[in-house]
């Protein structure tokens, strides 16, 4: 079970750093199933910042170089770089979210309830599905596999594959996943996409597995064009904090601390705080109590951490629900909110709804951004190639 606090993520962090170098270049592709130690099982942590990428790194490159532990800090990197890039073309989240609820509402593919309950023909995918319920995660190569064999082989829709994931994983992320999925696809790299094989496999599962019957050519799916991207908003601070401030966590950012040390002019002054968990608006349907029970267990623990300027603990609240957050604040008498600033996702979509029912009470909603994402998140304008030149000069930034 992974244990949804910090303190876990930390001592996971710790018992990583070691075989981030030469060790995880190495060994990372492979999947030799549950209680694999070859990666570092973060992704959980990080996703909901109860430990931070900024973190993760500075651990790594105390006891690496950059050049050693290069392979892990780039990994790191593609989460931010991933979320810099859907940040800049907000359409490719909202028509993902349009074509998954449409495909839910109508008739599924017949083998598509038989797929994600384990029963697909193919061994491989019915041990990923199982693992990935019970669990609520998958390795990297796994996913990739997977995503491939139910796009190419299976001929489902890639969203509904990509809404399955982000149903069941606790480190379930609208840019990671989302736009994963449409790299296995061909959407991504256009043209290019990635095919599964019973070789690679075998090779990488270390004989686990050895599917037969895969598709042998994976034909890039097409798309219409997406309208130009916008560019990523220059000041990390947006809204202008009043008299009367009250700090709303979410489940985008669950580390306040260092994210007000980055703005000090604010900490210190919250007339109150509160901490939500609202995962349910990851899909239009159902997401997995494993994942449900992760996210509030993180909100709870970022509640443990956080109180008001008068040292009152933080409030738990269910959802980030309009009506919710507006019963909070009358009882406290804000004029503004601050909340960490939430990426393109459900829980950016919550907050927009909620800046316009607080806007007509005259509160304001304060967003704060962290400088991790700020600094990086305009070079992913295109490809990962040349974000990734960008690595060495982010990393020396403070
Ligand atoms: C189809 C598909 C769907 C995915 N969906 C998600 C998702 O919803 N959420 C998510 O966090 N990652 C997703 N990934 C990326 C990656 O598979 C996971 O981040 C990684 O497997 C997490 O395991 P780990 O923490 O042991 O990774 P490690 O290998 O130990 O890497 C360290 C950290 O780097 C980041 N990272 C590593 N690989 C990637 C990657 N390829 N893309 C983005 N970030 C990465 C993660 O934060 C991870 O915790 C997806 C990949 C694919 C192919």
């Amino acid at each position: 079970m992974t244990t949804p606090t910090r303190a876990a993520g930390l001592d996971a962090l710790h018992t990583f750093v070691p075989h981030a170098g030469a060790d995880y270049r190495r060994d990372r592709n492979l999947d030799t199933g549950p209680g694999r130690t070859n990666v570092s099982g973060l992704s959980p942590y990080i996703r909901h910042r109860l430990v931070t990428e900024q973190e993760v790194v500075d651990a790594v490159l105390e006891r690496h170089s950059l050049h050693a532990a290069e392979k892990f800090v780039q990994e790191v990197f593609w989460r931010t770089y991933w979320k810099g890039w859907l940040e800049q073309r907000p359409e490719v989240w909202r028509r993902y979210r349009a074509k998954v609820a449409d495909l839910l509402a109508g008739d599924l593919p017949a083998h598509y309830e038989d797929v994600v309950s384990g029963r697909s023909g193919i061994d491989a995918m019915d041990a990923w599905a199982a693992e990935l319920v019970e669990t609520g995660y998958l390795h990297n190569h796994t996913r990739m596999w997977f995503a491939s064999i139910w796009v190419f082989t299976l001929e489902l829709p890639w969203q509904l594959g990509a809404d399955f994931f982000h149903r069941h994983l606790l480190d379930g992320d609208a840019a990671s996943n989302t736009l994963s999925w449409r790299w296995v696809a061909g959407l991504q790299t256009r043209g290019k996409a990635y095919l599964a094989t019973t070789e690679n496999i075998a090779r990488y599962t270390d004989g686990r597995f050895a599917p037969t019957g895969l598709a042998t050519e994976a034909r890039a799916l097409d798309e219409e064009a997406f309208p130009p991207a916008v560019p990523v908003a220059s000041d990390d601070v947006e809204g202008q904090p009043g008299e009367r401030v009250g700090l709303l966590l979410h489940e985008e950012d669950l580390e306040p601390e260092s994210l007000l040390a980055e703005h000090p002019s604010l900490a210190g002054s919250f007339r109150a705080t509160a901490v939500a968990a609202d995962p349910r608006h990851r899909s239009p349907v159902a997401v997995s109590p494993a994942v449900v029970a992760f996210t509030t267990g993180a909100a709870a623990d970022a509640a443990s951490r956080t109180t008001d300027a008068a040292g009152r603990p933080a409030t738990g609240l269910d959802s980030l629900e309009p009506s919710a957050v507006l019963d909070w604040a009358a009882a406290e008498d804000f004029d503004s909110i601050v909340v960490p600033y939430a990426p393109v996702g459900p829980v950016r979509e919550r907050l927009d709804l909620l800046r316009a029912h607080l806007a007509a009470e005259g509160i304001t909603l304060v967003t704060v951004r962290r400088r991790w994402d700020g600094r990086a998140w305009p070079y992913a304008s295109r490809g990962f190639f040349p974000f990734r030149e960008r690595i060495p000069g982010l990393v020396r930034q403070r």
